[in-house]
């Protein structure tokens, strides 16, 4: 990181559960995106710091494992080296990258979450959960299915992909266990609970002031009347960092694990001495201005509403959320990527096999931010022979009259900030400022292909 003045803005390169590689539909939403805006922020001699990692936690890791009958820390070692090839092919770069399965992490999470206890901004009380009657797993996540309380769509308990809504077992209609089909039954249990209740005005300031798409302002919007959940941060089930001290038989969910992540991944990354939470937060408020979420929209529960409450709580006394960055889904040859059904294209097999650059930029020009699009191979294939010539400088003259180009990249680079981030429009501006012979020493050019 450069040195300039003022504090940096963390970009959070979502943490890909290890339920799987990832395919080239992941790639296309915010993995390359996030990668394109730090490095056009970064030419721009804004201070950014990029986050990445992996999440073990969610227990759609552990129903992976259970349905392969695989063995699941061999599973989860698989996929994150597979992640990690993808990410080097992609040439998607971080300061931190954060593993999960670290025991100074596992450490750091349990530590903070007890000191919360301690500081009163977590409580433990008992709490109406629900166990599935006939296997006994506690149902949260993906261990419950029903639909949707707000739009009808099947959901699981952790959100609602059409809305993006919140759901859990309690908020889901006709609700049943995900893994043998069995009946809810609520069940007792002292559980480490999170008032979002009690930071309201904190959210609505952080809700005022992010620079937030339409569609996350409507799934924040309606806890402007709504009650906000309590939210239990650690329960009795079978998958998660294991607690301690006060946590002791619970284990810690895993959207509570990521929020802490963005306060601990970049305040230890640099103040490697600062410990304990009143020192990450002290770290992390001097090296750091806020947060720039880049997720799918079926998040926007976690990274708008839960995520500035976990740093609210963690004494974290300003609003945080500088904005979000959301995309729609991208099919593959007309369906959705399925990793059941086999339809899917590996980003780790497909960037080896072919030139990263032009894969970089065709998910960009085909970028999913204002509807789904459409992964075909023939139109790759028409695309890397339209562009390979423009990138090597051997079209110029072909195309746009050389007078336009300067104003052709000063929208490029204007159309990479993060607020309004539009790495489709930037591509076309290049596209055209390389047929004129203009652009290939561009900040616009070495963002987009991550030279
Ligand atoms: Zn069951
Ligand atoms: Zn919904």
């Amino acid at each position: 990181m450069t040195e300039s003045a003022g504090r940096a803005t963390v970009i959070v390169i979502p943490q890909p559960t290890l339920n799987g590689p990832l395919h080239v539909g992941h790639l296309s939403g915010p993995f390359i995106a996030a990668d394109i805006a730090a490095r056009a922020a970064r030419g721009r001699g804004e201070r950014v710091f990029t986050l990445a990692g992996v999440d073990v936690h969610p227990n759609f890791v552990m129903s992976k494992a259970e349905n392969r009958g695989v063995e699941v820390h061999q599973m989860v070692a698989d996929y994150r080296s597979q992640i990690k090839v993808a990410f080097d092919l992609a040439r998607i770069g971080c300061d931190t990258f954060l593993d999960p399965e670290q025991p100074d992490f596992e450490q750091a999470i349990n530590l903070m979450l007890n000191q919360m206890l301690d500081a009163g901004s977590l409580e433990m009380r008992e709490m109406v959960l629900h166990r599935c009657a006939d296997c006994g797993r506690t149902l949260h996540h993906a261990y419950v299915v029903g639909k949707c309380p707000s739009c009808g769509s099947g959901a699981n308990g952790l959100s609602c992909e059409p809305c993006g809504g919140f759901t859990s077992a309690a908020t889901l209609v006709q609700p049943s266990c995900a893994r043998c089909g069995g009946d809810p039954t609520p069940m007792v249990a002292t559980v480490a609970v999170l008032r979002l209740e009690n930071h309201r005005d904190q959210l609505i300031a952080e809700w005022t002031r992010a620079e937030l798409p339409p569609r996350v302002r409507s799934v924040v919007a309606q806890y402007l009347t709504a009650p906000l959940p309590d939210y239990p941060v650690a329960y009795p089930t079978d998958w998660g960092i294991e607690g301690t001290g006060a946590l002791s038989g619970l284990r810690i969910d895993f959207p509570a694990e990521l929020g802490l992540s963005y306060l601990y991944g970049p305040a230890h990354a640099l103040d490697p001495a600062a410990a304990g939470l009143t020192g990450w937060v002290e770290a992390w408020q001097q090296h750091f201005s806020g947060l720039w979420h880049f997720n799918g929209i079926d998040n926007a529960f976690y990274f708008a509403v839960l995520y500035p409450a976990v740093f609210a709580a963690a004494g974290v006394g300003r609003p945080t959320m500088r904005g979000a960055t959301v995309n729609e889904l991208f099919l593959l040859e007309g369906l959705k990527f399925s990793s059941s059904r086999n339809h899917a294209l590996w980003a780790n097999e497909f960037l080896a096999a072919e030139d990263a650059e032009l894969v970089r930029l065709f998910l960009s020009w085909h970028r999913p931010d204002r509807y789904e699009t459409n992964f075909t191979d023939e139109a790759f294939r028409a695309f890397s022979d339209y562009v390979r010539p423009l990138l090597a400088g051997s079209a110029a003259g072909a195309g746009l009259p050389v007078q336009l180009a300067a104003g052709e990249l000063e929208r490029a680079e204007q159309s990479l900030r993060l607020v309004s981030l539009d790495p489709a429009m930037a591509l076309r501006c290049l596209l055209a400022a390389l047929s004129a012979g203009q652009g290939r020493d561009s900040v616009a050019l070495a963002a987009l292909t991550g030279r």
